[in-house]
């Protein structure tokens, strides 16, 4: 078939608006019918669609009949990244699809923005919320971020206090260092751009009141607050999230699971409370090498998410967290790629910036990325010099400083070559799926009528459909059963018509299956054999005499 609309270019060129991502969605779509459907799995608290991309060849099957790889990015709203590598890989599955058979066999489903709100306040004024964006429930005496300068931006606001504790870097005075005892004025505090709530006038200002991280709400081993921050009311209690859980629960077919985050650069792998000796052992193997692949793709370090801190902190445990919701309720071998920072593009490795640092070599590595920043000849614009403003409750303060939406994230040509790793072991680990197919089916004529249906079921895809030993007895990963439906006119004489096969291994491992039937002579058709594989793709073979 001949397409006559190009699969649109994904520019590397500036973070998307919820506009932008939806009329690249929609020109995929548009481009190849045959491969790519858009529909959503909701919508956001604000009313903004959750698309969904569901990419597969129609023509080798309908999607809910393959086994599926779940993709979703920018849980967190200033990880913008995550939206781009998402749909440079629902592009290049498009692209590569001459070359490759992989989605003759997978389908991949792709919300490339599962939080379109805190992504759209993020893009567009620059501010820092961790996921939710309604703030409608305001606490007192807190700061909540806010353009209030008519710049269109959310930036710093540096104010003189005596008890400041920030001074101006004498090497390089666009940045503000911590303040030592023989420091000399003027002396800085600061606090994001914004009006205070229901303030009393003092210094005892916080910021942002309650927090939501939607990356702690999901329902596995979830905590309520304050033993976890961020978690929500209850598991899945954030509408975009709970669409999720519902898109997944409705998915049975789904056997690989990627999210999208943006911190330090690194390939992260469960467990994300306790170690891996609380995973079976097994799975830790075959995690580790997909990790150790998915870290030779992109160059980004391997680290489980209770090791994913600075060097100097404890082991992290979080709770509601996607890696243990994936592995221990889904049953999967679940990963996420925190795609890097600006640090990261200045030459400052993962490594370098989770070691234990003395605050002295933190504000070297400032510098360091100032003086890269300086050398780049195309750059986005990531700092507004300091600039006088009359705030309404603060008196004078200057507003200024970093666009924490560049300094969350690598540059957009950086992020391209990251984005083609990350592609790369998608690919490889979607490669693994389980493949359940019905093989060798004959009818032998006994005499009398009656015939002899004999056939093979087998998994001849890598991944067992229990895809993972910690899936073996989940029921989330359904066990595959064969169904036996008799032609008109057609009488079964075993005493077995469907066969409830449970899991079965890789490769090498099959069952066999036997019916007795009798026909009338003039029927053709024996009977049809229906096959529901769990994660290893439902199939149906019609058997004639
Ligand atoms: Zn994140």
């Amino acid at each position: 078939m001949n397409y006559t609309k190009e699969i649109p270019i994904l520019p590397f060129k500036h973070f998307l608006t919820f506009d932008e991502v939806t009329d690249f969605v929609s020109e995929l779509a548009a481009a190849r019918p045959d491969l790519v459907t858009l529909t959503s799995i909701g919508t956001s608290r604000e009313g903004r669609a959750i698309h969904l991309l569901t990419i597969t060849d129609a023509e080798t099957g309908k999607p809910e009949d393959k086994p599926a790889y779940l993709i979703h990015g920018n849980i967190h709203a200033p990880e913008l990244s995550g939206t781009h590598a998402a749909l440079y890989t629902a592009r290049q599955l498009m692209v590569d699809h001459d070359k490759s058979d992989i989605l003759k066999r997978v389908v991949f489903y792709i919300v490339p923005r599962i939080n379109p709100d805190g992504a759209e306040f993020a893009v567009t004024t620059s501010g820092s919320i961790r996921s939710r964006t309604d703030r409608s429930e305001r606490e007192a005496n807190t700061l909540y971020q806010e353009d209030i300068n008519g710049d269109g931006l959310i930036l710093t606001m540096r104010q003189e206090h005596p008890d400041g504790s920030l001074v101006v870097d004498p090497k390089d005075p666009r940045l503000l260092i911590r303040r030592k005892k023989d420091s000399t004025g003027p002396f800085y505090r600061t606090l994001p751009e914004g009006f205070i709530h229901d303030w009393d006038g003092t210094d005892n200002i916080r910021v942002e009141g309650r927090s939501f991280d939607w990356n702690r709400n999901w329902s596995y081993d979830w905590r309520p607050e304050p033993e976890q921050g961020g978690a929500g009311d209850f598991p899945f209690s954030e509408p975009e999230m709970r669409a999720m859980a519902e898109f997944i629960h409705s998915h049975p077919n789904i056997f690989g699971v990627l999210g999208y985050h943006t911190g330090p650069g690194a390939t992260l792998k469960p467990p994300s409370t306790g170690s891996d000796s609380d995973l079976d052992e097994g799975d830790v193997h075959v995690m580790d090498e997909l990790a150790k692949i998915g870290s030779e793709h992109t160059g980004l370090p391997v680290y489980s998410v209770v090791k994913y801190h600075s060097a100097d902190q404890r082991d992290i445990n979080l709770r509601g967290h996607f890696h243990n919701f994936g592995y221990h309720h889904l049953g999967l071998f679940v990963f996420e790629f925190e795609l890097g920072i600006l640090k990261n593009s200045a030459g400052i490795k993962t490594e370098e910036i989770l070691a234990a640092k003395k605050p002295e070599e933190e504000e070297e590595e400032m510098r360091r990325l100032m003086k890269w920043w300086d050398e780049q000849t195309e750059r986005d614009e990531i700092y507004k010099p300091w600039t006088p403003f009359e705030h309404p409750q603060l008196g004078k303060v200057e507003i200024g400083g970093f666009l924490n939406r560049h300094l969350a994230g690598r540059t957009l040509p950086d992020l391209e070559g990251i984005s083609k790793g990350t592609y790369q072991f998608t690919v490889e680990h979607a490669s693994r799926h389980p493949r359940v197919i019905i093989e060798d089916v004959y009818a032998d004529a006994v005499g009398g009528g009656v015939y002899r249906i004999k056939a093979r079921i087998a998994n001849r895809g890598h991944f067992p459909t229990n895809v993972s030993n910690k899936g073996r007895n989940l029921r989330r990963l359904r066990p595959v059963r064969v169904e036996f439906h008799l032609a008109p006119g057609v009488n079964l004489l075993s005493n077995k018509g469907h066969y409830h096969i449970g899991h079965i291994g890789g490769i090498t491992d099959s069952r066999p299956l036997e019916w007795f039937v009798s026909a009338p002579s003039e029927a053709q058709k024996l009977c049809e054999i229906q096959v529901f594989g769990g994660t290893g793709g439902n199939m149906s073979v019609g058997v004639a005499k």
